[in-house]
């Protein structure tokens, strides 16, 4: 099913018919000439035909044959004169404006044709809601304008130092132009289009004589541009000598423009959201991400545990070594955090030096044993002396033990408070908050 374009499509352009307004005065010009050329072939026409008339009053035969061949012959003239005065010209110039109508409105329909199908382009960009629908429209709009070529796009990786083939799963990768870094892409390097009839030329791209396959081949490359940076190359493959023509490469660069713009907006908002999510501390994520995460494994209706942790004499750290080392510390055990969970649990920032995970599909016991993979963890990081050592508290709660997340998360939070009082680096569940605090193992 094709989108109806009737909305998108641009209202009438009348600038090539103003083209052609001094064509229209120089008509006028001609009609009038027409005119008086039509007039004195009238007036050559009605006197002939009066001197036949009078011709035909004389009854003498001699003077009305001579007449009427006079009348004749001056009909005749006229009639001559005003074929090659006015109907011949008047003809030719007919021929000669129909023409240009028709090739305007050639050139109109084409014009049209073309904005409609940016539009169309336009519009499949604008749907597209990830990079991998951005890279299918270009797969699929090369692919209507370039039939006869080999089109790939190479898009540089996150750390913009490799180009990898993208969203062109079709032909054999064997056959297209290898590029290992956008720094080695002539087009790329130069951030605009450059079009190489053959690939024997001169002056063509050095990577093209190194094509596999076929050993003569003709190029299109077009940089795809990202945030006023180029992240890739849209590369065309032809057969040798062949030049594509100056509207097909416009269209090249209309997509290639697009897919820029689009994977630009698609990054920032992916970026704004990231933000918005993310501690930028630490990377993990926040509270509200958090929180999310936890009113979604709540709604599943399958069990979770809890651990709240604390770092142990956070203050104490900072006041000894300063703010950027208490930073890197906390940096140091989100990593921690990350290396000694596993794929499936959720951990994040709650705020200043407290973290929690969120462990789906578990109860205390597997908590309590992940809980003790972080703190050792803390130990084996803390090893290597980048930052001062320091510990960290656990508290463990699951859903058996409480029905929201809040009420869950309030009794690690005890737990947790418990396992300050009985001496910190500890996990302690919330199993064991009705067993009475031993004065002996209280610890300031
Ligand atoms: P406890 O073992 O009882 O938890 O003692 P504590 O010192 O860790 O706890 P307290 O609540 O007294 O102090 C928390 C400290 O954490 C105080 C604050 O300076 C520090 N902190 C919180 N957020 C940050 C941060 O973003 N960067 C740094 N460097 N320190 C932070
Ligand atoms: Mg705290
Ligand atoms: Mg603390």
């Amino acid at each position: 099913m094709t989108a109806d374009t009737t909305e998108a499509s641009p209202p009438h352009d009348d600038r090539p018919l103003d083209r052609h307004q001094p064509r229209a005065r120089h008509l006028a010009a001609l009609s009038w000439r027409r005119g008086l050329a039509i007039s004195f072939a009238i007036v050559f026409i009605v006197e002939a035909l009066i001197m036949g008339a009078f011709a035909v009053l004389h009854i003498e035969f001699s003077i009305w044959t001579e007449a009427f061949i006079d009348s004749t012959v001056l009909a005749l003239g006229a009639g001559v004169l005003a074929w090659f005065l006015v109907v011949r010209p008047l003809g030719t110039e007919l021929t000669r404006e129909r023409a240009v109508i028709t090739d305007t409105q050639a050139r109109l329909h084409t014009e049209l044709d073309r904005r409609d199908q940016d539009a169309r382009i336009q519009r499949a960009f604008e749907w597209a809601s990830d990079e991998d629908g951005v890279l299918d429209v270009v797969r699929r709009s090369t692919r209507t304008i370039l039939p006869q070529h080999h089109v790939e796009l190479w898009m540089a990786d996150s750390s913009r130092s490799h180009l990898r083939r993208a969203g062109f799963d079709d032909g054999t990768p064997e056959d297209g132009c290898h590029i290992a870094s956008p720094r080695e892409c002539v087009a790329v390097q130069q951030g605009h289009m450059l079009q190489f009839p053959s690939s024997e030329d001169l002056d063509a791209c050095p990577r093209l004589r190194n094509i596999r396959g076929e050993s003569d081949r003709s190029a299109v490359c077009v940089p795809v541009t990202v945030l006023g940076e180029s992240v890739g190359v849209l590369h065309a493959l032809g057969p040798n000598q062949t030049r594509v023509p100056i509207d097909t490469t416009t269209r090249l660069q209309t997509i290639s423009s697009s897919a820029g713009n689009r994977l630009s907006l698609l990054r920032a908002l992916a970026d704004s959201q990231l933000q918005a999510s993310v501690d930028y501390l630490t990377g993990l994520l926040n509270r509200r991400s958090l929180r999310n995460e936890a009113s979604g494994i709540a709604a599943s209706g399958r069990p979770y545990a809890v651990l709240m942790l604390d770092l142990d004499h956070f203050k104490r750290l900072n006041d000894s070594h300063g703010h950027d080392i208490g930073d890197r510390a906390l940096r140091v055990f989100a990593d921690t955090l990350s290396t000694s969970t596993t794929d499936d649990m959720v951990s994040g920032r709650w705020g200043g030096e407290e973290f929690v995970v969120l462990i789906p599909a578990a109860g205390t016991s597997s908590a309590v044993a992940a809980a003790e993979a972080v703190r050792h963890g803390l130990a084996g990081a803390l090893r290597s002396g980048a930052v001062p050592a320091f510990t960290v508290s656990i508290g463990v709660a699951d859903s058996t033990q409480a029905p929201t997340f809040d009420e869950v998360l309030n009794l690690a939070d005890d737990a947790l408070f418990r396992a300050k009082q009985i001496g910190r680096d500890r996990v302690v569940t919330a199993d064991e908050l009705t067993a009475p605090v031993d004065a002996d193992l209280y610890a300031v």
